[in-house]
């Protein structure tokens, strides 16, 4: 079957035409050569996307919302991307910047015709625009710390000394037998991953040869594997066996989560009567029983916490790719500069040159200008026939 969708209303604003045919193979790649024959060719990867944004039909922000959206491993991340695609930045953040493009005509007409001069008044209200601009843009870089941890989730090492109960923790929180569980000290050797999906974080769990001094060779490299693994984890999860009093290798771990950006201090074994105190102040300290299923809820709701999800709204609001960061801080470190100047009395030209950054800045940011590389190198990372 052929589908015609004619006009400007498409995707990519221009004519389309889609095929529908039975799945075989064969019929596939029979009716693929016959295209080839009539000069047809297949889409670069990213393509539609492409056009759709040549075309005006989208944002740069837009377009790389549909990049986000393909991706989504979370309802939330989803949500995230599709808010955007919507547009609601994307048109707010051209506003902010054809709002730079009016007070920029401003500073030119007085580098112009110096004998002009910009009124006490009139420069009281640019530099309270452009502090008020600077806010807004930072704001928006700022939620750039957890739109990337929304969209691309956080390495999770589970540390610990042996038998504390690392791998019952990794099977409780995926829900099924993924680690070998034994009474043995040092069962778990190599590093084993699974990712796990808690609410809108994507956790990347890295179950650990536990930390302890060992004449195993092969344990020996575990244990290096478990310390590289704390190194490199967004968020360390420090397991204590909550039954025993903390030993050096305890503090060792605990030394270790202290160093990471993120960590959550679990207290195992709370099914058991009690022997230690945390003596160190973490902001997340969770009392558990992996093994009985006890505190897994508490434990969930302290990840989220942790990794800045929590209570968060998913619409939209939140970047989460590297380029759109580096673009809004430096509008925003433009703008500070550019309210900075202003105020000192610098001459207009010096002001002007700021304002001139920080709309070259919003317009790569939202694709109003940007250079063809960059523009290539993000259509790049789509896949084909999207
Ligand atoms: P790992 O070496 O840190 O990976 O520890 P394991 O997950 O292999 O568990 C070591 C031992 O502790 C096993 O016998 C588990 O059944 C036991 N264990 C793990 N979690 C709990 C718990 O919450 N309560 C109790 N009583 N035992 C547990
Ligand atoms: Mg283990």
């Amino acid at each position: 079957m052929a589908v015609q969708f004619p006009g400007d209303k498409t995707y990519t604003g221009e004519n389309m035409a889609e095929l529908q045919l039975h799945g075989s193979p064969a019929v596939l790649s029979e009716t693929l050569s016959a295209l080839f024959a009539l000069g047809v060719r297949q889409a670069n990867a990213g393509e539609f996307t492409r056009r759709a944004f040549l075309n005006g039909k989208l944002g740069l922000m837009e377009a790389e919302a549909v990049a986000d959206l393909i991706a989504a491993q979370t309802l939330e991340a989803a949500g995230n991307a599709a808010g955007q695609l919507s547009g609601t930045i994307g048109s707010h953040m051209a506003e902010i910047r054809q709002k730079l493009v009016a007070l920029s005509a401003h500073f030119l007409a007085v580098v112009d015709y110096p004998d002009e001069e910009i009124e006490p008044f009139q420069m009281q209200q640019m530099i309270q625009t452009l502090s008020e601009t600077a806010e807004e843009v930072q704001q928006l870089y700022d939620s750039y710390e957890t739109g990337r941890i929304l969209r691309e989730g956080l390495p999770c090492a589970i540390l610990g000394r042996p038998n504390v109960g690392k791998s019952t923790l990794l099977n409780a929180l995926a829900g099924f037998d993924r680690a070998i569980v034994t009474e043995i000290p040092g069962t778990t050797r190599d590093m084993i991953e699974e990712v796990v999906r808690i609410g809108a974080l994507c956790l990347r769990l890295q179950d650990t040869a536990g930390l302890r001094d060992t004449n195993d060779p092969v344990e020996k490299i575990g244990v290096e594997r478990a310390r590289l693994a704390a190194k490199n984890a967004g968020l360390v999860l420090a397991v204590i066996d909550g039954s025993q009093p903390l030993t050096d290798a305890d503090l060792d771990v605990l030394k270790q989560a202290k160093e990471s950006p993120r960590a959550v201090v679990v207290v195992n074994k709370c099914d058991k009567p009690t022997e230690v105190q945390i003596p160190e102040d973490f902001p997340y300290i969770v009392s558990i029983s992996a093994k009985q299923g006890i505190g897994l809820d508490k434990l969930k709701t302290a990840l989220l916490e942790c990794a800045g999800l929590s209570g968060a709204a998913f619409d939209g609001g939140m970047i989460t790719n590297a380029r759109q960061a580096e673009a809004l801080l430096r509008a925003a470190d433009a703008c500070k500069q550019a309210a900075e100047a202003a105020y000192i009395g610098f001459s207009p030209d010096a002001v002007l040159m700021d304002v001139e950054t920080a709309i070259a800045a919003l317009g790569e940011l939202t694709g109003q200008n940007v250079r063809e590389d960059i523009i290539s190198d993000i259509f790049r990372r789509f896949c084909v026939g999207k």
